[in-house]
């Protein structure tokens, strides 16, 4: 399934993806961009996050991110219950 990802060791905070694109964007805990929402992936606010955010910590395509529908964490996760990729978003334990 296809889904966004936000990279945390490259997201900067800047709120950028946020002020663009609130529907799948907002800050979690740590002032880091969180994806909150997978769906309506071609809508022309997402294209213009992806190309806004000044470090390319957005990607979206089906990547190696979890296949939990609700997990949206870091291009280390691998998908199973041996990830261990570290990332606070992980579901896959
Ligand atoms: S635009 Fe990029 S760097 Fe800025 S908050 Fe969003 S993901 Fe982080």
């Amino acid at each position: 399934m296809e889904k966004i990802n936000v990279n945390e060791e490259q997201c900067i905070g800047c709120g950028a993806c946020v002020a663009i694109d609130p529907e799948h964007f907002d800050f979690n805990d740590n002032g880091l961009s969180s994806v909150i929402s997978n769906e309506n992936l071609d809508s022309a606010n997402l294209t213009s996050a992806l190309e806004s955010c000044p470090t390319g910590a957005i990607t979206k395509g089906e990547g190696n991110s979890c296949s939990k529908d609700e997990c949206n964490c870091c291009s280390d996760c691998t998908n199973d219950e041996n990830c261990d990729c570290g990332c606070e978003n992980c579901d896959c334990k």
